[in-house]
This record gives structure tokens, sequence and C-alpha cells, in this order.
């Protein structure tokens, strides 16, 4: 039997409020504005994401998935800028309030949340077309920016390309699959993992990051352009998920460098520390160099010049 639907004030009191108290918060949900209080010495890195059904995920999707995607999209954003997540607060428009949906949405993102230590400090709900908002702050010692490139410096990423671009369409139900491939496909693009501990590892010497979110060879673009410099790309050096392959064969390739929603790190490594990065054995690749010019990415496939069959994506 469905519970009976939830008022606003219900909806933060049931489900939200028993969020994890986090550190810094000297008050937390309950009153007009959360208080927070910053570690000493460290900038705050505060970030800002909307997703919106139908155009972001499919609106009858699993509710903990939604959650935990918003959430660990969020994160990405602190991660690229070597910040630790503090806090966060959401916004959620729905159609209709509903218990069920509600329960296993609260459930996603306080699992979320407390997998990677942030504590919901306020929120919102309204009647409205599905959406929700999330905002994250960190704090950072060392952050990293998409500036700092320099001639000569080479180019990393982490962990995999393409697998989430590869399971978009399964993800929207535009193509069948199997039980195992849906299930994969699933996890690919709602559990991205925000790739804190790399970050972490690398802030003391990169010269820039950011997270890939709209294809490698775009978003390495918006490094390229705030740092005044061009980059080379080796096609063959990128690591193409063995999802994206099973799940587009031919096309992971491309997929890998352009598909977004990928949310691995690119970032750019002066010669001088690439031993020490070596030397870290993370999961990353180094897949190009950074050369002079102004603001282009030239990907490079057998001593050609490679061109994609579709650019980064772009919202409007
Ligand atoms: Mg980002």
């Amino acid at each position: 039997m469905k519970r009976a639907a939830p008022g606003e004030f219900e909806i933060i009191r049931e489900y939200f409020a028993g969020a994890p108290i986090g550190e810094g918060v000297v008050l937390g949900i309950g009153d007009d504005c959360a208080l927070l209080q910053p570690p000493a010495g460290a900038l705050l890195a505060t970030s800002v994401d909307t997703l919106v059904a139908d155009r972001h995920f499919p609106a009858s999707a699993d509710p903990a998935a939604i959650a935990a995607r918003a959430l660990r999209v969020n994160l990405s954003d602190l991660a690229a800028m070597n910040a630790q997540p503090l806090w966060f607060t959401l916004a959620l428009t729905l159609p209709h309030s509903d218990a069920d949906w509600l329960q296993a949405f609260a459930d996603g993102l306080l699992q979320t949340a407390k997998t990677y230590g942030v504590a919901l400090v306020g929120g919102d709900t309204t009647c409205g077309p599905l959406s929700l908002t999330i905002q994250v702050t960190g704090s950072s010692q060392k952050p990293l920016r998409r500036d700092g490139a320099r001639v000569g410096d080479a180019i990393y990423v982490s962990g995999e390309l393409g697998a989430s671009a590869a399971a978009l369409p399964l993800v929207l139900g535009q193509k069948l699959a199997g039980k195992a491939e849906m299930e994969a496909a699933e996890r690919a693009f709602y559990y991205p993992e925000p790739q804190l501990v790399t970050s972490a590892a690398i802030g003391g010497f990169a010269s820039s990051a950011l997270d890939i979110s709209d294809g490698l060879l775009a978003d390495l673009g918006h490094i390229c352009a705030a740092s005044g410099v061009s980059a080379d790309v080796d096609m063959h050096a990128l690591p193409v998920a063995p999802l994206a392959r099973q799940l587009a064969g031919e096309r992971a390739l491309e997929l890998a460098a352009t598909g977004g929603d990928d949310y691995q790190l690119c970032f750019t490594v002066p010669q001088q520390q690439v031993a020490t990065l070596e030397k870290l054995g993370l999961d990353a690749v180094c897949i190009g160099t950074i050369v002079e010019g102004r603001g282009e990415v030239h990907a490079w496939l057998d001593g050609e010049r490679w061109f994609p069959e579709a650019a980064g994506y772009e919202h409007f």
C-alpha cells in the first residue's frame, strides 16, 4: 500500500533531516540557514549543477540511481579542483509528492553522501516537472585550476573513457540489451566515481586539471583556452573502457574522445614532475603533450589528424 503523500515541511523533516552531521556543521537542516565553519586556512570550492528529467536522465529511472548520479557528478567537480567534500544542499522539484519515490531517492542520496563524507546541510522542495539541483562545497589547500598548463607539459587522463557514452542509448531505452549489459550500462551511467583520491595525489604538482563531463577533447580544449596553449593528443593512447568496446564496437574510440559523462580527470604535469607522478602508480595514462598555440586540440591517429564525427556535448 502506498503511503500518504507528504507535504513540503514533512519531506525535509522525514526524509532528509536524518542526514549525517559533517565536519564544520555548526547548525544543519531545520533553521532558515545552515551555519558552517570552514577549515582554517583553506579555500572553499563551490559548484552547482542541475539535472532535468528527460534531458539528463529518464524520468522513470530508479530514484536512488538518479540521486547517486546527481551527487557524484557534483563531487566530481570538487575532485577536478582538488577540493575535499564538506557540505551540499539540495533543491528538488517533484511533479507530485510520492512517498515511495522520496524514500528511495533519500536512501540513494544519503548513502552516497556517507560514502564520500559529505553532509546535507539544507534543502528546498517545490512542485513542478522533475528536476534536482545540488550545490556542493569543499575545501582545498592546493586548488587545481584550468589555467596552469604550460608548453611541454604532459597530458594525463585517469581511469577509462567512453563507457558512459556507450551506455547512454541503453539507459535511455533506445537500444535493447541483455540483463548483464543493461546492469553494466546503468552502473557506468548512474554511478561515476568522483576522482577525489587521484586529485589529492596530484594536487601538489599538476599544473592544471578538470573533470571530463563534455568529452575529453572538448574539455581539454577548455584547459588549452584558459592556459593560452594548444594540445597534441595521441588517439592510440586513450584508455578506452572495455564496456565501450563491448557496447559500441568500432565507435568506442570516438566515444572515448568525445562522448562525455566520464567524470575522469584530465590533467597536465610539468615534464620535471612526470617521474614523481609515475612513481605514485596511479590509474592514469599519458595521452599527449601541451604545445604552443591558441586553445586548439589536435588529435592524431597513425600520423594523421583525426576528427570526430560529432563534437562534444553542448547543452543548448
Ligand atoms: Mg567540471
